[in-house]
């Protein structure tokens, strides 16, 4: 005797058996499933999202200059990273602290 799942299609109404698509109309039905691919779209949109993002004139300036052939500007250039990416933590702290103020 094999497990019957009977699932409604709530698109066209048809009954499914073991099935996760809707054999009628091909929506998805297996509610375990769609939630599965909801959360891998969500992942890959945040990705995208993430990839998307470009980093400003400004840090893009400072990284091409820390790859200076020149000892002097490559030093000076990544003497001022260092502070830049303290600034950038100390912001993004900042919004952390606003956030969890908020919360
Ligand atoms: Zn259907």
């Amino acid at each position: 005797m094999s497990f019957q799942n009977k699932i409604k299609c709530p698109n066209c109404g048809f009954f499914n058996t073991n099935s996760d698509y809707c054999v009628k109309c091909g929506t998805l039905i297996n509610p375990k499933l769609k939630r599965d691919l909801e959360d891998k779209k969500r992942v890959a949109e945040q990705k995208a999202k993430e990839q998307a993002t470009p980093k400003s004139k400004f840090g893009q300036f400072i990284e091409r200059n820390r790859a200076h052939k020149n000892i002097i500007i490559r030093l000076f250039f990544q003497f001022i990273y260092g502070i830049w990416f303290i600034v950038m933590a100390i912001g993004a702290f900042i919004a952390w602290l606003f956030a969890a103020v908020a919360a």
